[in-house]
């Protein structure tokens, strides 16, 4: 079922869009000025200049919707932030999983999809500018004697700050690999989960394997550049946008795309280069063939997993952090934990506790920075300051 539209003037999507891409663009300039650097010097100094160093008052690590609505509390509060996500783009579960779906539990929303509740807390979180790092799964943590952090991506990133929220959800999402033994050694060669840069498929003989949408966008992307391409689902059943469908079997009638009902099971490969994949057909004879191939593009969905801060020191129940709350910290000082990945009596996974525990997060922060100040509640409708934050 659609969601209809979240307000009677619709929306500016492609406003917000521009701006995440803005935000995510500034980093990749800078990162393109210093690869520049070292393909000009190719030098040890070159080679430290490709990691960026950045310095600010708090990391938020997860863009999802709790991650997001934290960036606005933290602006509230006069606090800069950095974001950083192992996905290509904002929205966690919202967009990984659920981006037509309606949601009905919004406060003061009665429906809108993930999609429109994502770029929402986009608009909403704007006027602090925050900075987002995408494709930067955050893997190491080192805490200094003065309490402050330096966090490390696997961009190879670093980023020094004074306080740390994890809204990590379930984890980082990471997609779900091909179960064929010895495959992975072609993993970024010939083997691709993700499309980062379209032009190294053109020319090429493509096997692309999924049916969700993902695979099919992707299918009809490249399908006029490459050379050939067949796209091997697991059922009859494509889990992907039904105009995107009907368009892949129109493309297959037309004889420029093979698509084939089965499972990859085994590989041929001459002195390390993938030659030729096996499937097994689903028909009643489980009939089996061989494809010739350049590239195989993977597209079986994302599993989330927690990866490196299971080995913070944090405490952990079943497998969720444990935090205080009333400032949801964890027994890390400094260290916040808010949405899915937090637990304490009462939890419920749901946005909008984790809405609360990102505003109450944020208080605690302002109070660890200046303790000897009393942080007074203000209210948006009638705080100049909070206005002037704002923007408004
Ligand atoms: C099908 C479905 C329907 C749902 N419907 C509703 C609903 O109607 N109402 C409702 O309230 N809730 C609903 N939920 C639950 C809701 O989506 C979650 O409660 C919410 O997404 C939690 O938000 P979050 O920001 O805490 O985590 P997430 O949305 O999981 O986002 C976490 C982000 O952190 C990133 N991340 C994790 N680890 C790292 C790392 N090490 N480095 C960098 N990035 C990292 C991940 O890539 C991800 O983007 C639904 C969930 C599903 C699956």
């Amino acid at each position: 079922m659609a969601a209809g539209p979240l307000f009677e003037k619709p929306f500016d999507h492609r406003t917000i869009r521009l701006y995440q891409y803005y935000c995510s663009g500034i980093i990749g300039v800078r990162r393109c000025c210093n690869w520049l650097t070292g393909w000009c010097f190719p030098t040890d100094q070159a080679d430290s200049l490709k990691s960026m160093k950045y310095s600010t008052d708090v990391v938020v690590i997860g863009a999802g919707p709790v991650g997001l609505f934290s960036i606005f509390e933290l602006g509230l509060q006069g606090i800069r932030c950095h974001v950083l996500d192992s996905l290509p783009a904002a929205g966690g579960q919202c967009i990984e999983l659920y981006p037509d779906k309606p949601i009905y539990d919004i406060p003061a929303v009665p429906v809108c999809t993930g999609e429109e509740l994502i770029e929402r807390l986009l608009e909403q979180s704007a006027p602090f500018k925050p900075e987002f790092h995408f494709n930067s799964e955050v893997t190491g943590l080192d805490r200094h004697d003065d309490g402050t952090f330096t966090l490390h991506s696997s961009a190879g990133d670093s980023f020094d700050c004074r306080a740390v929220i994890i809204a990590a959800g379930g984890g980082s999402f990471t997609p779900v690999k091909v179960r064929v033994e010895g495959i992975d050694q072609f993993e970024d060669k010939q083997m691709f989960y993700r499309v980062k840069d379209p032009s190294i498929h053109e020319g090429k003989r493509v096997v692309i394997l999924g049916g969700g949408d993902s695979a099919l966008d992707w299918a009809l992307e490249l399908q006029p550049r490459v050379e050939s391409m067949v796209v091997i689902n697991r059922t009859e059943r494509f889990r992907a946008a039904e105009a995107n469908v009907q368009k892949l079997m129109e493309l297959e009638s037309a004889g420029k795309v093979g698509v084939k009902l089965g499972t990859i099971v085994e590989y041929k490969d001459t002195d390390g280069l993938l030659e030729q994949i096996k499937i097994t057909l689903r028909d009643e004879a489980r009939t089996q063939e061989w494809l010739s191939l350049d590239h195989l593009l993977v597209f079986f969905g994302m599993s989330p997993k927690l990866g490196a801060i299971e080995n913070w020191g944090l405490d952990f129940e079943k497998r969720n952090i444990t935090i205080e709350p009333s400032t949801f910290e964890t027994s890390i000082p400094g260290i916040y934990a808010i949405g899915d990945i937090n637990t304490y009596v009462g939890k419920k996974k749901l946005i909008l506790s984790g809405f609360h525990e990102a505003a109450l997060a944020a208080f605690a922060i302002k109070s660890k920075f200046e303790p000897d100040k009393k942080i007074n509640v203000q209210y948006t409708t009638t705080s100049s300051l909070m206005q002037e934050r704002l923007g408004v």
